[in-house]
């Protein structure tokens, strides 16, 4: 919880009814976008903003104050500079708002307070005027885009637009495309891509544009609304002839180019060129590069497979500490290798050379422990975000240090060469290729750089962290540092004589140090802060936890002059340094190029370090091409489940042939292990195609070119029939752009709904699938009737995870084994552990009923045969058997507890009764079951 200053931080009064009439004559925004107003010390929100801020930032109303009256009341809430960091900060990376700063042009003290403007702003995609505020020295671990989509028509048909705009990486790209009612391409699109803002098309809200919101939103992209008369293709030429980077010599004619014939796409690129006001930073001119994003060349990634295969952190499932596959894979060193490996995931390859190249670049650093090591734990590390480093030459805002940083960066290039020279193994080629030539064409790309550095620079300055130009390059500059050299000397001499008179050692208990802030100063520690006490001499400049910071007159007479003549300096040494940056400028195409081959190598190292330090060892798949339909994983496991603390993770067989064994059914108790196993098959597809090792004895994958999932209702989450009938029948669509070569993964489907709907659904969809796409596909259901499709389509083949049960215990094997599990188990469990509160209400009146149920059972029974006897002691065992469980059920919580609580309490009484086993207990469940519901 961020603390309120204890500053009096108020909005002078004078100047709230300028302030005021500008706020109400500012037009609407949504709720997404909040409005902050630069106060110069501090900052300060109004209205929702206000409310939005004492509830999110200060969890308190109490820190709202109200400006003006009546019904011109506007509720204000101060932000300090931190508050305000923070908070923009959560605004725009993890609820992904849009930021508007506003400033005022007569300064805040001037009563005349109504001459505000709006100074920046930012959203989700284009955070380019936050980044300092945002990422500071931090770095970026993700990439930013923003997409504009456009429905239109070529040649008669329906087609999807799509252009893409990435500030950071300069790159444009469109897409065109036809596609199906549910927009499954655009989605597939969208993951690809990963941008963080979509523009639509203000208004624009029924029909296919409505859906398309929802599939953006779906993907937990942020909708900006713009014009409908910004998505032209008008003027678009011209300004892409402004942005596009020339080719060697060439002037840039974008009307020539292949990309603009995808006029639908182009009028969408056009907006988010006008959203993102491209041209009004010419910084930007000559600087994007433009093409056109295949949709075929990546596996498509339906959100709903991305979650299921928990391939990103989402920030709601944090709680389950599950970690994702990105977080898995991704222990690079750089965060250009970060944002690498997330864009990887994302795009998992087709191309069966592709994958094998990157298959080999891990395995060379698999094999090579000792390469492996010396480039994660050392050299890698030396790399800072070149990306950025590169932007900050591009908009002219580099400094000294950043030339340094450069310098220093490309001068680690040769052990990083060397490193890699030493491996002999197989990939000495390819490792060639990939980075020996290309860092080395660098490192005589920056010599004359480097040299420009060595011979202007002042090392010797650099270890105090200073940046300052040689003295030796301008004769000025050698007499100011001659003469702050001799300062130094005279204020080392007064350190002497201070620690004489304090009685303490030079250099030891009593330092000279110094800052930007204040320069030179002498510093002792809060223990010896006595020595100093009542001494007339010294005077102090502040106390902190490291110690007392003070001065003398002798000290400060030669401080003062030394900070005139630094400045002096830093005047006269100004043109060089604007000359070296410019210089320096010109360098940042081969540092785009160092950061991406930095880059790629960090990513594969951490493929390989990831694959070589699992609890076993990953191996490296057997690739075959799409088409070859098979699929099999000895001993397979899911890879970031077994990660988890007190897993012992149980290894499970996958096995897929075309025309034999296309479709698995996998029945068994709730929480056996279904679900692990079937996600866990996807996550090791989508491993092996983006090139990494994946957890198992061997695997041998022919490529597929979609993973699908479909995941019913969740456990705590019930629809209403009517929803859920459009669901499946969505679902049902949705599958239709599967092919024989996706993999689709089902997961209690139609859980939650009368079962006989759900139950027909679901053995359509199954045998849809199964007859007719020919798909791999897994389904993990408790529909224990859908086992039976086994009997009619060859390909589909049932399996089911085992459990264990004594008497009153039930304990998961997770072992999945061939066949259909055993039915007196388990369903039940299943059913009732996933009942919502609701039906359990139901539940609770049937078991009263049942309870007068066996007060008629009591009374009909009157023979005392041997059987007859065995059987009336089963019964009574079982009624205690019932009373108990309705002692226990009735108690239970049911208005206080969560679903999940009653659940599990649930999920354990019933466990119980059916360890026990008996006849008469089985039997009135099973009439029970019939009627519940
Ligand atoms: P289901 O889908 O059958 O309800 P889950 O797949 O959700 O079951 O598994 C429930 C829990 O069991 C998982 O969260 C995991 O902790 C554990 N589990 C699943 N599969 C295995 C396995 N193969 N080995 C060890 N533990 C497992």
């Amino acid at each position: 919880m961020a603390v309120q200053p204890k500053e009096k931080l108020t909005i002078d009064s004078a100047s709230e009814p300028g302030f005021l009439s500008f706020y109400f004559s500012m037009p609407e925004k949504p709720d997404t976008t909040v409005r902050v107003f630069d106060r110069s010390d501090y900052y300060t929100v109004h209205g929702k903003d206000a409310l939005f801020a004492a509830k999110e930032v200060f969890k308190t109303n109490g820190v709202i104050k109200y400006l003006g009256s009546g019904s011109k009341k506007l509720e204000s809430v101060v932000l300090s500079k931190m508050n305000f960091e923070s908070t923009v900060k959560d605004l725009l990376l993890v609820r992904q708002y849009r930021v508007e700063v506003y400033k005022n042009k007569a300064g805040t003290k001037s009563s005349k307070d109504n001459d505000w403007y709006l100074a920046f702003k930012a959203s989700p995609g284009n955070l380019t005027q936050f980044e300092e505020i945002l990422f500071g020295n931090n770095d970026m671990s993700s990439a930013v885009g923003v997409v504009g989509i456009k429905l239109g028509t070529a040649d008669g048909q329906k087609v999807v637009g799509v252009g893409y705009v990435d500030s950071t990486l300069r790159k444009l790209g469109v897409c065109e495309f036809a596609d199906n009612d549910q927009f499954s391409n655009l989605e597939a699109l969208l993951v690809q891509i990963g941008p963080k803002e979509c523009v639509l098309s203000s208004g624009e809200t029924a029909g296919d544009m409505g859906k398309l919101r929802q599939i953006v939103q779906r993907g937990g992209i942020l909708i900006t609304d713009r014009k409908k008369s910004d998505f032209t293709t008008k003027d678009v030429v011209q300004d892409l002839n402004r942005l596009l980077k020339a080719k060697k010599g060439e002037q840039v004619t974008s009307a020539a180019l292949p990309e603009m014939e995808k006029q639908v796409a182009v009028s969408a690129i056009s907006a988010v060129i006008k959203y993102l006001e491209l041209l009004s930073d010419e910084s930007n001119f000559g600087q994007f590069a433009f093409s056109t994003f295949d949709l075929s060349q990546y596996m498509r990634l339906d959100n709903a497979a991305v979650k299921a295969l928990n391939l990103f952190q989402s920030s709601s499932e944090d709680a389950s500490g599950t970690q994702s596959l990105a977080g898995l894979l991704n222990k690079c060193r750089t965060p250009q290798g970060q944002r690498l490996v997330n864009q990887w995931i994302k795009q998992p390859l087709m191309d069966k050379s592709k994958i094998e190249e990157r298959l080999n670049l891990v395995e060379t650093f698999v094999d090579d422990a000792e390469l492996r090591q010396s480039l994660q734990e050392d050299l890698l590390r030396r790399f800072p975000d070149l990306n950025r480093l590169a932007k900050k030459f591009q908009r002219q805002t580099a400094n000294l240090q950043d030339c340094y940083r450069t310098y220093q960066c490309v001068s680690h290039l040769p052990s990083v060469v060397q490193t890699l020279e030493k491996y002999e193994g197989n990939h000495q080629m390819l490792l060639l290729d990939a980075f020996i030539t290309p860092l080395n064409d660098l490192i005589k790309d920056f010599s004359k750089f480097q040299e420009m550095i060595e011979t202007t620079l002042d090392m010797a300055q650099i270890e105090n962290h200073e940046f300052l130009v040689k003295p030796s390059f301008d004769p000025n500059l050698t007499e100011l540092r001659e003469k702050m050299d001799e300062l130094e000397k005279q204020m080392q001499s007064a350190l002497n004589i201070a620690a004489r008179e304090l009685g303490l050692e030079a250099g030891k208990s009593v330092k000279l140090e110094s800052n930007a802030q204040v320069g030179y100063y002498f510093r002792v520690t809060c223990k010896e802060e006595k020595a100093l006490r009542n001494n007339k001499k010294f005077t102090t400049i502040d106390i902190q936890k490291n110690g007392v910071r003070f001065t003398n007159s002798k000290l400060s007479t030669a401080n003062e002059e030394y900070v005139k003549n630094r400045e002096e300096y830093e005047e006269a040494q100004n043109a060089i340094v604007k000359e070296i940056i410019n210089i320096s400028s010109g360098y940042v195409e081969p540092l785009q190029t160092l950061n991406d081959v930095i880059a790629q190598l960090d990513a594969v190292v951490s493929f390989a370090n990831v694959s070589n330090s699992a609890p076993v060892p990953y191996v490296r798949p057997v690739i075959l091409e799409k088409g070859q339909g098979q699929l099999v994983l000895k001993a397979s496991r899911h890879p970031c489940i077994e990660v988890q603390d007190e897993i012992a993770f149980i290894p499970n067989d996958v096995t897929f042939e075309k025309g034999k064994q296309m479709f698995h059914i996998i029945t068994g108790p709730n929480m056996g292990g279904k679900s692990t196993f079937i996600r866990q098959t996807g996550v090791i597809v989508v491993m092996a195609q983006i090139g990494c090792f994946v957890p198992c004895d061997s695997a041998v994958i022919s490529i597929v070119d979609c993973v699908m999932a479909r995941v019913g209702a969740g456990d705590n989450q019930i629809k209403g029939v009517s929803t859920f009938m459009a669901e499946m029948l969505e679902t049902a669509a949705i599958l239709r752009s599967a092919t024989e070569n996706s993999l689709i993964i089902i997961d209690e489907l139609g859980r939650g709904t009368s079962t006989y709907d759900g139950f027909g659904l679901a053995w359509a969809i199954s045998e849809y699938i199964a007859r007719k796409i020919g798909a791999f596909c897994m389904f993990a259901t408790h529909f224990h009737e859908l086992t039976a499709l086994a009997d009619q389509v060859p390909a589909v083949n049932n399996l089911h995870v085992t459990a264990l049960t004594t008497d009153d215990t039930l304990t998961m094997l997770y072992r999945v084994k061939k066949g259909v599990c055993d039915q007196s188990f388990g369903i039940h469990v299943a059913e009732m552990a996933n009942f919502p509160k609701h039906v359990i209400e139901t539940a609770k009146e049937k078991a009263l009923e049942l309870e007068e149920f066996q007060n008629i059972g009591k009374s009909e029974d009157c023979e005392e045969e041997p059987t007859a006897k065995k059987r009336r002691l089963e019964k009574e065992d079982g009624e205690n058997i019932i009373q108990a469980f309705l002692a226990k059920f009735k108690v239970l919580p049911i208005t206080e507890a969560t679903e999940e609580e009653i659940k599990m309490h649930l999920r354990q009484l019933k466990a119980e009764v059916l360890a026990k086993n008996n006849s008469f207990v089985n039997e009135i469940i099973s009439r029970a079951k019939t009627n519940v519901v």
